[in-house]
């Protein structure tokens, strides 16, 4: 589904973001594809229609097809939440793209060439208007993604409408949502059906360490008997703690560095029930493999020793470089370090409604780790 560019023949005169037939070596058509001039990734397939040698021809049709088939999947698997990832790039069809709903909000993040066009835009504005009825479509952009993609500046605002903030549901939780601030697209959506499922298991002294706006301290807090959310970010807290306040929940939110307190924690020898850990990316690329694994070993050691027998011990790695197999070996190692015999209770990943394309490896980057701790 992607091509890199040490392994494209010739792309002479092939402008920026426009789409392309892909051959095999022989001169077989294979399909169309979304081509970048900067990226390292060259070629995205959006097609493997092959009836002529031509790419695509009305590709907007395609992207409308495309958009309606991303909301009917949701339709089926997207329960009890007024917030998903309506659209998940590559794992859609529509590489570039990412869409989420935040209530009556939808916000569109473009990845690529390609899904910049004008006429790209205006459709993907246009369909998702019509099948989604948002009361505003707001743009948030990552200008380093942009600069790699060699797209002019843009700032993140409004598209269509002028609503900005609201409340959205997941699991009976209510969340503030401000539209242009915050990280991501506003919350980490791909953790919906896990806080879920560790809600089922959570109880006592609970911790959320990387905490952000709350989302695992908010579910915690209707089966624990206390929840502290740690977070290095103040604005992060403020959101959290807005969101506590919609659900009548009294959460004590620490700002801090998440090593430092927990180092702190264990040598004062506080005791929890249930802890969560769920720290940003620490492998951006496969070079920072082994820091990373150390990193995450240190956070689940610290956790393991603060843990009381029968504790709840969940912990997520948002790293793609970091397989499921080497974060499980890694909490192995965690766990006979520290003395303590973990048993899975599940092994999770990211939400349905960010689908993976098991030939697009890539798409599957979350995990999370729900174990007992004796
Ligand atoms: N659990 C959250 C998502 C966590 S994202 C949720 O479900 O919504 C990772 C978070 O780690 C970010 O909010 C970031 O501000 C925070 N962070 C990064 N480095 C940190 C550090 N050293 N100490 C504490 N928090 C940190």
């Amino acid at each position: 589904m992607w091509v890199y560019r040490s392994d494209v023949t010739s792309t002479d005169g092939v402008p920026p973001g426009s789409l392309v037939t892909v051959c095999d070596q022989r001169g077989k058509p294979l399909g169309t594809a979304l081509y970048s001039s900067s990226s390292q990734i060259a070629i995205r397939m959006i097609s493997r229609e092959t009836a002529s040698r031509e790419p695509v021809a009305d590709f907007p049709s395609l992207l409308r097809q495309r958009i309606a088939d991303a909301l009917a999947y949701r339709e089926k698997v997207v329960r009890d939440t007024d917030a998903c990832r309506l659209i998940f790039s590559e794992g859609d069809f529509l590489p570039g793209l990412i869409v989420d709903r935040y209530n009556d909000i939808l916000c569109v993040q473009v990845l690529t060439q390609g899904m910049d066009a004008d006429l790209v835009r205006e459709t993907v504005i246009s369909a998702l208007t019509e099948h989604a009825q948002p009361a505003s479509i707001v743009e948030r952009v990552d200008p380093r993604i942009r600069e790699l993609e060699s797209l002019a500046p843009r700032t993140s605002g409004v598209l269509q409408g002028d609503k900005t903030s609201t409340t959205f549901t997941m699991n009976g939780v209510h969340f503030r949502y401000e539209a242009l601030e915050g990280q991501k697209s506003g919350a980490f959506l791909d953790q919906r059906e896990n806080y879920a499922a560790v809600a089922q298991y959570a109880h006592g002294n609970a911790l959320d360490v990387f905490c952000y706006q709350g989302g695992f301290a908010l579910h915690l807090a209707p089966h624990c008997s206390n929840v502290t959310g740690v977070d290095s970010s103040r604005p992060a807290l403020e959101v959290a703690e807005q969101s506590a306040a919609l659900n009548q929940r009294e959460i004590e939110w620490i700002e801090g560095n998440a090593f430092d307190l927990l180092k702190d924690y264990a040598s004062s020898n506080r005791r929890y029930d249930t802890i969560v850990l769920d720290p940003p990316a620490f492998a951006k690329t496969k070079r920072d493999l082994d820091s990373a694994l150390r990193g995450y070993k240190e956070l689940n050691l610290r956790a393991l020793k603060m843990l009381r027998p029968r504790g709840i011990l969940v912990s997520c790695s948002c790293s793609y470089h970091v397989s499921q197999p080497a974060f499980l070996e890694m909490l192995a190692s965690a766990a006979l370090d520290a003395h303590r015999t973990l048993r899975l209770v599940e092994v999770r990943g990211q939400a349905r409604d960010h689908p993976i394309l098991l030939n697009v490896p890539e798409t599957a980057y979350l995990k999370c780790v729900i174990s007992t701790v004796s």
